[in-house]
Protein backbone atom coordinates (compact mmCIF):
# COMPACT_ATOMS: atom_id res chain seq x y z
CA UNK A 1 0.00 0.00 0.00
CA UNK A 2 1.30 3.15 -0.85
CA UNK A 3 1.27 6.00 1.36
CA UNK A 4 2.09 9.65 1.12
CA UNK A 5 2.82 10.33 4.20
CA UNK A 6 4.62 13.18 6.32
CA UNK A 7 5.50 11.47 9.29
CA UNK A 8 5.67 14.46 12.01
CA UNK A 9 6.97 12.81 15.04
CA UNK A 10 4.90 14.64 17.90
CA UNK A 11 5.88 13.87 21.43
CA UNK A 12 6.37 10.51 22.85
CA UNK A 13 5.34 9.16 26.26
CA UNK A 14 7.14 6.53 27.42
CA UNK A 15 6.44 3.58 24.80
CA UNK A 16 3.71 5.92 22.63
CA UNK A 17 3.70 8.09 19.60
CA UNK A 18 1.05 10.17 18.59
CA UNK A 19 -0.26 9.96 14.63
CA UNK A 20 -2.78 12.43 13.66
CA UNK A 21 -4.93 12.24 10.57
CA UNK A 22 -7.39 14.72 9.40
CA UNK A 23 -10.31 12.51 10.95
CA UNK A 24 -8.35 10.25 13.42
CA UNK A 25 -5.59 10.60 16.10
CA UNK A 26 -3.30 7.43 17.08
CA UNK A 27 -1.60 6.85 20.23
CA UNK A 28 0.50 3.86 19.78
CA UNK A 29 3.93 2.35 20.70
CA UNK A 30 6.86 3.43 18.23
CA UNK A 31 7.70 -0.03 17.91
CA UNK A 32 3.62 -1.02 16.35
CA UNK A 33 4.18 2.63 14.59
CA UNK A 34 3.66 0.45 10.77
CA UNK A 35 0.65 -1.01 12.27
CA UNK A 36 -0.83 2.05 13.54
CA UNK A 37 -0.19 3.70 10.20
CA UNK A 38 -2.10 0.84 8.42
CA UNK A 39 -5.01 1.51 11.37
CA UNK A 40 -5.44 4.74 10.48
CA UNK A 41 -5.46 3.64 6.60
CA UNK A 42 -8.24 1.62 7.38
CA UNK A 43 -10.20 4.09 9.24
CA UNK A 44 -9.72 6.74 6.78
CA UNK A 45 -11.08 4.42 4.36
CA UNK A 46 -14.18 3.27 5.96
CA UNK A 47 -14.83 6.93 6.51
CA UNK A 48 -15.05 7.82 3.00
CA UNK A 49 -16.67 4.73 2.48
CA UNK A 50 -18.92 4.89 4.89
CA UNK A 51 -20.42 8.07 3.33
CA UNK A 52 -20.12 6.77 -0.28
CA UNK A 53 -22.38 4.13 0.83
CA UNK A 54 -24.95 5.64 3.20
CA UNK A 55 -24.72 9.52 2.75
CA UNK A 56 -22.63 11.91 4.44
CA UNK A 57 -24.39 11.97 8.09
CA UNK A 58 -22.95 8.68 8.31
CA UNK A 59 -19.67 9.92 10.12
CA UNK A 60 -18.84 10.04 14.07
CA UNK A 61 -20.26 13.16 15.27
CA UNK A 62 -16.77 13.88 17.24
CA UNK A 63 -13.54 13.31 16.61
CA UNK A 64 -12.24 9.70 17.34
CA UNK A 65 -9.10 8.63 18.87
CA UNK A 66 -7.46 5.41 19.20
CA UNK A 67 -5.42 3.53 21.56
CA UNK A 68 -3.32 1.13 20.52
CA UNK A 69 -1.91 -0.80 24.02
CA UNK A 70 1.90 -1.78 23.35
CA UNK A 71 0.76 -5.28 24.66
CA UNK A 72 -1.94 -7.95 25.04
CA UNK A 73 -1.20 -7.32 28.67
CA UNK A 74 -2.18 -4.17 28.55
CA UNK A 75 -5.04 -4.48 26.89
CA UNK A 76 -6.34 -6.97 29.32
CA UNK A 77 -6.40 -4.51 32.28
CA UNK A 78 -9.16 -2.87 30.59
CA UNK A 79 -11.00 -5.31 28.90
CA UNK A 80 -14.24 -5.94 30.69
CA UNK A 81 -13.63 -9.62 29.77
CA UNK A 82 -11.04 -12.09 28.08
CA UNK A 83 -12.96 -12.59 24.76
CA UNK A 84 -13.15 -8.82 24.65
CA UNK A 85 -10.92 -7.36 21.60
CA UNK A 86 -11.96 -4.10 21.06
CA UNK A 87 -13.88 -0.99 22.82
CA UNK A 88 -15.57 2.07 21.94
CA UNK A 89 -16.34 4.84 24.82
CA UNK A 90 -17.66 7.99 24.06
CA UNK A 91 -15.24 10.82 26.17
CA UNK A 92 -15.96 14.42 26.89
CA UNK A 93 -14.44 15.98 23.67
CA UNK A 94 -13.99 12.69 21.65
CA UNK A 95 -14.79 9.07 21.45
CA UNK A 96 -12.36 6.70 22.35
CA UNK A 97 -11.24 3.35 20.11
CA UNK A 98 -9.18 0.90 22.37
CA UNK A 99 -8.21 -2.71 20.22
CA UNK A 100 -6.13 -5.27 21.71
CA UNK A 101 -3.08 -5.29 19.26
CA UNK A 102 -2.62 -8.87 19.45
CA UNK A 103 -6.08 -9.58 17.95
CA UNK A 104 -6.00 -11.73 15.24
CA UNK A 105 -8.87 -9.67 13.16
CA UNK A 106 -6.97 -6.48 14.41
CA UNK A 107 -8.65 -4.63 11.08
CA UNK A 108 -12.10 -6.34 11.99
CA UNK A 109 -12.11 -5.35 15.32
CA UNK A 110 -10.76 -1.67 14.58
CA UNK A 111 -13.74 -1.29 12.00
CA UNK A 112 -16.35 -2.46 14.12
CA UNK A 113 -15.23 -0.60 16.88
CA UNK A 114 -15.53 2.68 14.02
CA UNK A 115 -18.70 1.59 12.85
CA UNK A 116 -20.17 1.80 16.51
CA UNK A 117 -19.04 5.85 16.36
CA UNK A 118 -20.68 6.47 13.23
CA UNK A 119 -23.76 4.74 14.09
CA UNK A 120 -24.07 6.88 17.44
CA UNK A 121 -24.17 9.24 15.30
CA UNK A 122 -26.21 8.35 11.94
CA UNK A 123 -28.68 5.63 14.09
CA UNK A 124 -28.36 6.35 17.44
CA UNK A 125 -31.84 4.33 18.69
CA UNK A 126 -30.83 0.70 17.47
CA UNK A 127 -31.53 -2.13 19.33
CA UNK A 128 -28.02 -3.35 21.00
CA UNK A 129 -28.17 -6.37 18.56
CA UNK A 130 -28.82 -4.69 15.43
CA UNK A 131 -26.30 -2.49 16.22
CA UNK A 132 -23.71 -4.96 17.38
CA UNK A 133 -24.71 -6.55 13.84
CA UNK A 134 -24.12 -3.74 12.03
CA UNK A 135 -20.63 -2.98 13.07
CA UNK A 136 -19.76 -6.79 12.37
CA UNK A 137 -21.43 -6.34 8.86
CA UNK A 138 -19.91 -3.68 7.82
CA UNK A 139 -16.11 -4.79 9.56
CA UNK A 140 -15.08 -6.82 6.52
CA UNK A 141 -15.67 -4.40 3.92
CA UNK A 142 -13.76 -4.48 1.22
CA UNK A 143 -12.55 -2.26 -0.93
CA UNK A 144 -10.84 -2.41 -4.78
CA UNK A 145 -9.54 0.79 -6.15
CA UNK A 146 -9.98 1.35 -10.09
CA UNK A 147 -8.54 5.40 -10.97
CA UNK A 148 -12.17 7.45 -9.49
CA UNK A 149 -13.91 4.51 -8.37
CA UNK A 150 -13.97 1.44 -5.76
CA UNK A 151 -15.83 -1.73 -5.32
CA UNK A 152 -17.39 -1.80 -2.25
CA UNK A 153 -17.61 -5.40 -1.09
CA UNK A 154 -19.80 -6.74 1.58
CA UNK A 155 -21.01 -10.06 2.93
CA UNK A 156 -17.92 -11.82 4.48
CA UNK A 157 -18.71 -13.21 7.67
CA UNK A 158 -16.35 -12.01 10.39
CA UNK A 159 -13.75 -14.76 11.90
CA UNK A 160 -15.41 -17.83 12.34
CA UNK A 161 -19.05 -16.58 12.43
CA UNK A 162 -20.59 -19.35 9.97
CA UNK A 163 -19.38 -21.95 12.02
CA UNK A 164 -21.51 -20.83 14.80
CA UNK A 165 -24.35 -20.52 12.45
CA UNK A 166 -24.48 -24.51 11.15
CA UNK A 167 -27.88 -25.99 11.43
CA UNK A 168 -29.69 -21.95 12.58
CA UNK A 169 -32.03 -21.10 9.76
CA UNK A 170 -34.27 -18.79 12.02
CA UNK A 171 -32.61 -16.15 14.48
CA UNK A 172 -35.62 -15.10 17.32
CA UNK A 173 -34.42 -11.35 17.66
CA UNK A 174 -36.02 -11.02 21.08
CA UNK A 175 -33.47 -12.88 22.51
CA UNK A 176 -30.61 -11.75 21.07
CA UNK A 177 -29.72 -8.61 23.32
CA UNK A 178 -29.29 -11.27 25.56
CA UNK A 179 -27.27 -13.54 23.57
CA UNK A 180 -24.66 -11.27 22.98
CA UNK A 181 -22.92 -12.31 26.00
CA UNK A 182 -22.57 -15.66 24.27
CA UNK A 183 -20.35 -17.16 22.37
CA UNK A 184 -22.58 -17.26 19.70
CA UNK A 185 -24.52 -14.14 19.77
CA UNK A 186 -22.25 -11.95 17.44
CA UNK A 187 -22.78 -14.58 14.90
CA UNK A 188 -26.36 -14.08 15.28
CA UNK A 189 -26.44 -10.69 15.64
CA UNK A 190 -24.15 -10.51 12.10
CA UNK A 191 -26.47 -12.99 10.46
CA UNK A 192 -29.31 -11.35 11.22
CA UNK A 193 -27.88 -8.01 9.98
CA UNK A 194 -27.05 -9.53 7.04
CA UNK A 195 -30.58 -10.26 6.39
CA UNK A 196 -31.95 -7.16 7.07
CA UNK A 197 -29.11 -4.84 5.69
CA UNK A 198 -28.94 -2.60 3.62
CA UNK A 199 -32.69 -1.93 3.20
CA UNK A 200 -33.96 -1.72 6.92
CA UNK A 201 -35.72 1.25 7.71
CA UNK A 202 -35.15 1.96 11.71
CA UNK A 203 -38.61 3.68 11.54
CA UNK A 204 -39.99 0.05 11.67
CA UNK A 205 -39.23 -2.81 14.95
CA UNK A 206 -37.50 -5.05 13.36
CA UNK A 207 -39.22 -8.65 13.02
CA UNK A 208 -39.16 -10.92 16.05
CA UNK A 209 -38.21 -13.60 13.80
CA UNK A 210 -35.53 -13.11 10.61
CA UNK A 211 -34.82 -16.56 8.48
CA UNK A 212 -30.98 -16.67 7.82
CA UNK A 213 -28.79 -18.24 5.18
CA UNK A 214 -27.89 -17.67 2.07
CA UNK A 215 -24.75 -15.47 2.83
CA UNK A 216 -23.18 -14.37 -0.63
CA UNK A 217 -20.85 -11.22 -1.04
CA UNK A 218 -23.07 -7.64 -2.39
CA UNK A 219 -20.71 -5.79 -4.37
CA UNK A 220 -21.74 -2.09 -5.12
CA UNK A 221 -19.61 0.57 -7.12
CA UNK A 222 -18.45 3.68 -5.36
CA UNK A 223 -17.65 6.91 -6.74
CA UNK A 224 -14.50 7.22 -4.59
CA UNK A 225 -10.19 7.42 -4.93
CA UNK A 226 -8.42 5.55 -2.25
CA UNK A 227 -7.72 8.16 0.99
CA UNK A 228 -4.09 8.95 0.93
CA UNK A 229 -2.89 8.91 4.34
CA UNK A 230 -1.38 12.18 5.26
CA UNK A 231 0.11 12.26 8.72
CA UNK A 232 -0.78 15.91 10.42
CA UNK A 233 1.27 17.66 12.87
CA UNK A 234 -0.07 17.18 16.58
CA UNK A 235 0.36 20.22 19.10
CA UNK A 236 1.70 19.98 22.68
CA UNK A 237 -1.57 21.52 23.91
CA UNK A 238 -3.49 18.86 22.35
CA UNK A 239 -1.35 15.97 23.72
CA UNK A 240 -1.94 17.45 27.19
CA UNK A 241 -5.27 17.79 26.54
CA UNK A 242 -5.43 14.04 25.40
CA UNK A 243 -3.48 12.87 28.45
CA UNK A 244 -6.04 14.11 30.46
CA UNK A 245 -8.56 12.65 28.78
CA UNK A 246 -6.85 9.39 28.26
CA UNK A 247 -5.75 9.09 32.27
CA UNK A 248 -9.98 9.84 33.16
CA UNK A 249 -11.01 7.09 30.70
CA UNK A 250 -8.37 4.33 31.14
CA UNK A 251 -5.70 5.07 33.60
CA UNK A 252 -5.70 2.66 36.62
CA UNK A 253 -4.61 4.78 39.89
CA UNK A 254 -0.92 2.52 40.18
CA UNK A 255 -0.23 3.14 36.21
CA UNK A 256 2.94 4.24 34.99
CA UNK A 257 1.95 8.13 33.87
CA UNK A 258 1.49 8.91 30.60
CA UNK A 259 4.66 11.44 29.95
CA UNK A 260 7.85 11.23 31.91
CA UNK A 261 9.12 13.89 33.81
CA UNK A 262 11.64 15.23 31.12
CA UNK A 263 9.15 14.80 28.18
CA UNK A 264 6.68 16.77 30.17
CA UNK A 265 9.75 19.79 30.45
CA UNK A 266 10.32 19.24 27.04
CA UNK A 267 6.36 19.34 25.63
CA UNK A 268 6.61 22.70 28.37
CA UNK A 269 9.17 24.30 26.25
CA UNK A 270 8.10 23.45 22.88
CA UNK A 271 4.40 24.61 24.43
CA UNK A 272 6.18 28.27 25.04
CA UNK A 273 7.92 28.27 22.18
CA UNK A 274 4.70 27.53 19.76
CA UNK A 275 2.74 30.60 21.57
CA UNK A 276 5.44 32.58 21.89
CA UNK A 277 6.11 32.76 18.10
CA UNK A 278 2.44 32.84 17.96
CA UNK A 279 2.56 36.33 19.56
CA UNK A 280 5.54 37.63 17.47
CA UNK A 281 3.44 37.27 14.39
CA UNK A 282 0.60 39.07 16.13
CA UNK A 283 2.61 41.49 17.16
CA UNK A 284 2.97 41.41 21.02
CA UNK A 285 6.70 41.30 21.17
CA UNK A 286 7.03 41.94 24.84
CA UNK A 287 5.20 39.32 25.77
CA UNK A 288 6.79 36.57 22.92
CA UNK A 289 10.33 37.76 24.62
CA UNK A 290 9.28 36.17 27.96
CA UNK A 291 7.62 33.12 26.76
CA UNK A 292 10.76 32.70 24.05
CA UNK A 293 13.39 33.23 26.55
CA UNK A 294 11.56 30.87 28.97
CA UNK A 295 11.17 28.16 25.87
CA UNK A 296 15.48 29.05 25.49
CA UNK A 297 16.26 28.53 29.08
CA UNK A 298 14.31 24.93 29.20
CA UNK A 299 15.96 23.44 26.04
CA UNK A 300 19.15 26.04 25.28
CA UNK A 301 20.40 23.70 22.33
CA UNK A 302 18.01 24.69 19.57
CA UNK A 303 19.69 27.56 17.22
CA UNK A 304 15.48 28.46 15.44
CA UNK A 305 14.63 28.94 19.05
CA UNK A 306 17.26 31.25 20.08
CA UNK A 307 16.47 32.62 16.36
CA UNK A 308 13.04 33.62 17.31
CA UNK A 309 14.22 35.33 20.31
CA UNK A 310 16.43 37.26 18.91
CA UNK A 311 13.29 38.75 16.64
CA UNK A 312 11.26 39.66 19.66
CA UNK A 313 14.08 41.27 21.32
CA UNK A 314 14.70 43.34 18.02
CA UNK A 315 10.81 43.62 17.54
CA UNK A 316 10.83 45.37 20.98
CA UNK A 317 13.95 47.26 20.06
CA UNK A 318 16.22 45.77 22.84
CA UNK A 319 18.77 45.37 20.20
CA UNK A 320 21.37 44.35 22.71
CA UNK A 321 19.47 41.85 23.91
CA UNK A 322 18.87 40.76 20.68
CA UNK A 323 22.39 40.40 19.82
CA UNK A 324 22.84 38.32 22.89
CA UNK A 325 20.40 36.23 21.60
CA UNK A 326 21.83 35.98 18.04
CA UNK A 327 25.04 35.14 19.62
CA UNK A 328 23.96 31.62 21.24
CA UNK A 329 21.42 31.19 17.60
CA UNK A 330 25.31 31.06 16.06
CA UNK A 331 27.02 28.90 18.74
CA UNK A 332 23.71 26.67 18.78
CA UNK A 333 23.50 26.20 14.62
CA UNK A 334 23.80 22.39 13.64
CA UNK A 335 24.13 23.29 10.18
CA UNK A 336 24.67 25.91 6.97
CA UNK A 337 21.23 27.28 7.01
CA UNK A 338 20.21 27.50 10.56
CA UNK A 339 23.83 29.69 10.71
CA UNK A 340 22.88 31.75 7.20
CA UNK A 341 19.71 32.79 8.55
CA UNK A 342 21.30 33.91 11.90
CA UNK A 343 24.30 35.60 9.93
CA UNK A 344 21.42 37.34 8.04
CA UNK A 345 19.71 38.39 11.10
CA UNK A 346 23.12 39.51 12.56
CA UNK A 347 23.89 41.92 9.74
CA UNK A 348 20.17 43.76 9.67
CA UNK A 349 20.39 44.50 13.48
CA UNK A 350 23.86 46.30 12.67
ZN1 LIG B 1 -19.54 -3.92 19.34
Amino acid sequence: MALVCLLFFAAAAPGQTVLKTSHFTLYVSPAAARQGERALARLEELRSAMTALRGPTWVPARPIQIWMPATEREWLQIASTPFEQGLYRSATRRDWIVVNPASLEFIEVLSHEYVHAVLNHARPNLASWLAEGICEYYSTLELRYKGNRATATSGRPPGNRLAWLRGVETIDTTKLDSQLREPDGYARAWAAAYALWPDFSSTAPPPASIPIGGFTLRSEILQMRRPTLRLLAVTPAEIAEMEVEFATLFRRPSAEPLLSGRDQAALRAQELFVEGLRLSDEGVPAKAVQLLAEACRLRPSNSTWWHALAMAYRDTNDVEKAREALAWALTTALNQSEREAAAMLKQALQ
